[in-house]
């Protein structure tokens, strides 16, 4: 065995081996991958899947890595022997609500550039799985491009193929520790001896906690059986000519968990309906101990249900579900992780360490593909941010945590998930000063980054009452997790006065005496300003993408302060921290979970805190875009900078955790005749887009540059920042092929939930990064990037939602206040 690799690949399952195919693609071969189990059949989750890929997806991301993998899968063979079989997929309905659920995934599929998806009806839909009962089903969708592959036969050939250009494979290999030093890795640790290496890239499945604890390294996810059964032969598949290991189209039947393929002349069919049978990491069998380690004992009672079931939609089954051949009933186990997302990228603990984890077969090939381009170039092409392995809380990757939500993602594999539908359990993990008076004010709590936020509150029923708009009697899909209080929330917002609870907003401390030019170097906007200045700014990739959107503070000469979006809040906090070289002297503290954060917004503001601080808060005192310490009554210090997300009048408040109910109360008796009220989160987001502001993740990411987002205004060209070059190179060439446009529905009735298709001249053009009803102006907003020439207010465009197009307009943006005159008042 080599003593020596530039690139370790601990896992020779479908991620390990793509992984190291596709370094070689990129001209890296000094890699060794090494397995504990036989190569290439290895005893992973790899060796029993059967490789069934459905690619329609509702993030954009796992859509375009699914379809990466279908062509990388499609264009190898073993020894002339074919791959992947291209055999179309159905997903059926059996409930009128799954049969309007799949005209969204059909959206889904438009909107991310899957080809020749059609719904059919029962008929149709039999005449593509003629086994099928036309009876069971309301109806399916065709996606043509979907179908099943020989999963292990692809391993072996693109292991091969990677092994002809130079890499190392050895099986038989456990990988037993690391050599770390100095934070970063140098080598690793076997039961062969140690190899020494410049990086690691672990692809270990289900025992990725396992290997990332030898590395300090947490890789939340956890080992859940799924059932899978190889049915015994079916007489109607006897007359199947050719090469019959896959003719007939895969099928899912997502109302009861359930999915299946025709495999010659029998049906494998998988089974997602029973209570998850969780294996924790010390239970996993070693090689040698009996079947392959993936496999644990057949459950036989779990399988009742979905026999049943199988039986009514497809007849000639029953009776053939219980093959005699233990081999053919398996529990076989493979990861799931708290948010179903998958774990990639450097650890922010270890430098050197690199994780490519809870991937599936459907996505590997691409997912190993974008892993490898970030190790080479800096940044993988696509937007990672649900999969980046730095995105936890450390909460996130207690056991607890991770056993509880991995189990419920099972349950929900196949659900139909509401954008806003909440976890039930475990609730209350992370409460804001200002709970107790939420709950007072009757608040609908959604949950995010573990804290508790407010949606709505009850209190502010009365507030809806005589309101006649057209969107006070929302129904459907869009009106679950609404109510009309949002809509009144927004309004007085905008008419008077509201608290926001912001504290989960991220927010750390970056000092010391080389922060302001570390800062300057990492950011494209000036950060060098007086003290008490706010600048909005981005940070960019080495192509010029948005990496971080978020505010910074100069609180004094070496102290600033960060403050960013909860969600995003553990990315952007390793992002920064790995951009620090070792020579410069600058600490971050993420100070999140000790200060309470409050937005006090609206025209009515500045005569609430007039009320209950000493301060001059006048526009001329206390400009737009300043910050400093304030009294609030008896709360002190209060950081208050004038600033807001909403588009109006007012201050963002910081200050101890434990004076929050203080300040609370003393903000709310000074509001009490200026129409003061609480706001949650529902009106935020739809204030947020009517005045035009961006999320990350959403509307801008990696894959977007700051021009074609619209926010060329935060960019300082006087400047040297990272990016810059590329940023340039774009502003240089014509300006960007596509431009990040705002538009919105010509019903005011008619209000979209987000990645929904857009059409022009009947042509998919674009899909739906933001959406949100604009109370303030009376139509259903929303945001996406369109060509350029079409990104141009007037422009006719139709929104596709539930399978029914909705005329929209291109307008100017923002909607709400264009010259910022109401934040600067
Ligand atoms: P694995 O294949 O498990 O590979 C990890 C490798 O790491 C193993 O070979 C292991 O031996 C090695 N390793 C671990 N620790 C060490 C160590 N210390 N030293 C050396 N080597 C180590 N997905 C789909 O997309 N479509 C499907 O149809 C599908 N069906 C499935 C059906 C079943 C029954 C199961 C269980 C899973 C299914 N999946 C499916 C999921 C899919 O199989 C997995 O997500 C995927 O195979 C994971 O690949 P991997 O390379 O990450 O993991």
């Amino acid at each position: 065995m080599r003593e020596r690799a530039q690139t370790v690949i601990v896992g020779a399952g479908i991620v390990g081996v793509s992984a190291a195919y596709h370094l070689t693609d990129l001209g890296v071969t000094d890699v060794l991958v090494l397995d504990q189990g036989p190569l290439f059949e290895t005893g992973g989750s790899t060796s029993h899947a059967p490789g069934i890929i459905f690619q329609t997806n509702g993030s954009r991301t796992l859509s375009r890595l699914a379809q990466d993998s279908v062509a990388l899968y499609d264009s190898v063979d073993l020894d002339g022997e074919r791959c992947w079989y291209g055999v179309g997929g159905l997903e059926v309905a059996a409930t009128p609500e799954r049969m309007e659920e799949l005209k969204r995934r059909q959206g889904y599929s438009r909107s991310f550039g899957i080809e020749d998806t059609e719904l059919l009806t029962p008929a149709e839909a039999v005449d593509k799985s003629p086994l099928l009962d036309p009876r069971t089903i309301l109806g399916a969708y065709w996606i043509p491009s979907d179908g099943a592959g020989k999963t292990v036969k692809t391993v072996t050939a693109l292991g091969r193929e990677a092994q002809a250009r130079g890499v190392g494979f050895e099986g038989g290999v456990i990988v037993t520790g690391f050599d770390i030093r100095d934070g970063r890795v140098h080598g690793v640790q076997t039961t062969r001896g140690p190899v020494e290496c410049e990086r690691v890239l672990i692809c270990a499945g289900f025992w990725g906690p396992t290997v990332g604890a030898m590395a300090g390294v947490p890789i939340p996810l956890v080992a859940v059986q799924h059932q899978l059964v190889w049915t015994d032969p079916i007489p109607e598949l006897d007359g199947l000519a050719g090469d019959t290991w896959a003719q007939q189209p895969v099928v899912r039947h997502q109302d009861m968990s359930l999915y299946f393929r025709q495999r010659e002349d029998h049906f494998g069919i998988g089974n997602y309906r029973h209570e998850p049978i969780v294996t924790p990491q010390p239970s996993i069998r070693r090689h040698g101990d009996g079947p392959m380690p993936s496999l644990m004992p057949w459950t036989p009672d779990d399988f009742d249900l979905c026999e049943d079931e199988t039986a009514r939609m497809f007849p000639s089954l029953e009776g053939r579900m219980r093959p005699s051949a233990p081999e053919r009933s398996l529990n076989g186990m493979f990861s799931f992780t708290p948010d179903g997302g998958s774990v990639v990228g450097e650890s922010a603990a270890v430098r050197g360490v690199w994780v490519c984890e809870a991937v599936w077969v459907t996505h590997a090939a691409g997912m190993a593909r974008q892993v490898v381009e970030w190790m080479e170039t800096g940044e993988p092409s696509y937007d990672l941010a649900e999969a980046d392995a730095n995105r936890f809380y450390p909460f996130q990757t207690s056991p607890a945590y991770v056993v509880e939500r991995g189990k419920q993602q099972y349950r929900e594999v196949y659900d139909i998930l509401h954008p806003l539908q909440q976890p039930t359990t475990p609730r209350n993990l992370r409460l804001t000063p200002f709970h107790a008076r939420h709950r007072g004010l009757g608040a609908e709590f959604l949950t995010g980054a573990g804290w508790e936020r407010p949606q709505w509150f009850r209190a502010n029923h009365d507030l809806v009452g005589g309101v006649t708009h057209e969107w006070s009697r929302r129904a459907g899909w869009a009106a679950r997790g609404w109510s009309p209080e949002v809509g009144a929330e927004h309004l007085a917002t905008r008419s008077h006065a509201a608290l926001f609870d912001i504290t989960p907003f991220a927010k750390f401390d970056v000092a010391g005496p080389d922060a302001l030019a570390f800062l300057e170097r990492v950011f494209a906007n000036r950060i060098d300003r007086p003290v008490g200045s706010i600048v909005y700014t981005a940070a960019l990739t080495p192509t010029g993408g948005i990496r971080l959107d978020l505010t910074v503070i100069r609180k004094d000469e070496e102290l600033f302060r960060v403050v960013t979006g909860g969600g995003s809040g553990q990315h952007d906090l390793a992002w920064l921290r790995r951009q620090c070289r070792e020579s410069e002297r600058v600490t971050i503290t993420e100070r999140t979970g000790s200060l309470f954060a409050l937005g006090l917004w609206g025209p009515r503001a500045r005569d609430i805190l007039r009320q209950v601080t000493d301060a001059d808060v006048s526009d001329d005192g206390f400009p737009y875009l300043t910050a400093r310490y304030i009294d609030v009554g008896e709360v002190s210090p209060v950081w208050a900078q004038r600033i807001s997300y909403v588009g109006e009048l007012g201050w963002e408040l910081y200050g101890q955790f434990a004076m929050g109910d203080r300040i609370w109360d003393l903000l709310w008796e000074a509001g009490r005749d200026h129409g003061l009220i609480a706001a949650g989160g529902g009106a935020f987001d739809s204030l947020r887009l009517e005045k035009g502001y961006r999320l990350w993740g959403q509307d801008i990411h990696t894959e977007h540059d700051p021009i074609e987002a619209g926010l060329g205004f935060a960019v300082r060209w006087d400047k040297d920042f990272q990016g810059r070059e590329a940023l340039e190179a774009i502003r240089d060439g014509g300006g960007p092929a596509e431009r990040l446009a705002c538009m919105t529905v010509d019903d005011p009735r008619t209000v979209v939930m987000g990645k929904e298709p857009v059409w022009h001249d009947g042509k998919v053009v674009s899909y739906v990064t933001s959406a949100a009803y604009g109370y303030s102006i009376g139509r259903g907003i929303v945001y996406g990037y369109l060509p350029a020439a079409l990104a141009v207010p007037g422009t006719l465009v139709e929104v596709e939602y539930f399978g029914v197009r909705h005329a929209s307009t291109v307008t100017d943006e923002p909607l709400w206040d264009p010259k910022g005159e109401r934040l600067k008042a």
